[in-house]
């Protein structure tokens, strides 16, 4: 099988996985614990904290270990508007955010807060850009949340301008850096961050394990937690830490620090291949996303009058994904290409392929070979109709 979906997890490390095993039933201790069993736990806790720390320019004591990006999300979003509701309920994000973001909010819009949903310019590829934000920026506006880097086309926002308009009007900010730690050069201080999540299977590290940064200072960042127990990370997050899923993140990370520069230009030289090869096969070939402001690793391309469902199910040997149509329980057209202005014809076409560090230019050369020759034999069998498989059908091949 070809995997082209590295935006929706990697495979672990097998360094991740060697450095995760002494934690499960020999250096099994509570890190909570006194006794040397937990200190030694307690040992490997902190070190992966630093390690999670230096990736993103942190101060160790600003990672709070969450079970993964949903959660760091929830805890961001939810913990701010809890804290600061006296200040203001005023939250600005935009339309084409994970749904662990736009969840959070609307549960937040619920309860009576109000949320500006920002949109994506015409033609800006979903590129959400500083001068949006200053003019939704209100009085009563607590936080901002706008993702580093988006997880179905690839789009990386303006960050640190971003950044910069929140500090000066003295609002929080918040980024879903899920799809960017690992991937991007990060520094929270540099970019003017006060939250930021991120999740360590989409870097190579294991699943159900992530974190959410918290500023420390200038301006501290302040949350309610979301759950009430033991007090544990500093009271922002109870519960007893998974020592093996941590130990892996800390790898994962220095790993994906060390190799940082050598994938950004091997995997972006490829799915530049992949993208010029396809073009070389295909005529009706969109690129879609800010193909200036784009993650090195991800390709997003709409083939006209195909069904992207229906393709992926004709070719059983590859890994792609049609988006975010099986990002919740019911299906629907990916609102992410909708706001970006994709009409539901282009829209129904496209394919989300993330490369990652496995990934082989013969593998590249064989899923565009693949890839046109289903293309092709659907265009063939006539025009598609735009959502004409059903849901269990997309699902089961997304
Ligand atoms: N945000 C983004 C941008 C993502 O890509 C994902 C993973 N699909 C998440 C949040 C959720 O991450 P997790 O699986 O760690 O809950």
């Amino acid at each position: 099988m070809i995997y082209l979906d590295h935006n929706a997890t990697t495979p672990t490390d097998p360094r991740v996985v060697e450095a995760m095993l002494p934690y499960f039933a020999d250096s099994f201790g509570n890190p909570s614990s006194a006794h040397s069993a937990g200190c030694a736990a307690a040992g490997a806790v902190d070190k992966a904290r630093g390690q999670v720390a230096a990736l993103i320019g942190a101060d160790p004591r600003e990672v709070v270990w969450t079970s993964g990006a949903t959660e760091a999300n929830n805890l961001a979003i939810k913990g701010v508007a809890d804290h600061y509701q006296d200040k203001g309920r005023h939250i600005v994000t935009a339309m084409h955010e994970h749904r662990a973001v736009i969840d959070p909010c609307r549960r937040l819009a619920e309860r009576g807060y109000d949320v500006t949903w920002l949109r994506p310019a015409e033609g800006s590829g979903g590129r959400v850009t500083a001068d949006q934000v200053a003019a939704a920026i209100r009085d009563d506006t607590i936080l901002v949340s706008v993702m580093w880097a988006n997880n179905e086309v690839g789009t990386i926002n303006d960050v640190p301008g971003i950044g910069a308009v929140c500090h000066e009007r003295g609002v929080l900010f918040h980024t879903d850096a899920t799809q960017a730690v690992g991937k991007l050069p990060i520094d929270v201080n540099t970019a003017q961050v006060d939250l930021l999540s991120a999740s360590a299977h989409k870097l190579y590290g294991p699943k159900g394990v992530g974190c959410l940064y918290v500023r420390r200072k200038g301006p501290r960042a302040r949350l309610t937690p979301l759950f009430d127990g033991g007090g544990h990370e500093r009271t922002m997050r109870s519960g007893t830490t998974n020592v093996p899923g941590v130990v892996g993140f800390g790898v994962a990370t220095e790993l994906a620090m060390r190799s940082m520069d050598e994938d950004t230009a091997r995997i972006g030289a490829m799915r530049d291949r992949f993208e010029s090869t396809l073009r070389d096969r295909l005529d009706g070939v969109q690129v879609n996303g800010d193909v200036s402001h784009r993650l090195f690793n991800t390709s997003h391309v709409a083939f006209a009058g195909v069904d992207a469902t229906r393709l992926l199910r004709s070719l059983p040997d590859l890994a792609a994904s049609t988006g975010s149509a099986c990002s919740s329980a019911t299906l629907e057209p990916s609102y992410v290409l909708r706001h970006l202005g994709l009409s539901p014809e282009l829209a129904a076409g496209a394919v989300r392929f993330s490369l990652g560090r496995a990934t082989t230019a013969q593998e590249v050369d064989d899923a565009c070979r693949m890839i046109a020759d289903g293309v092709n034999a659907q265009r063939a069998e006539g025009a598609a109709q735009p959502g004409d498989t059903d849901a269990a059908d997309a699902c089961a091949t997304a």
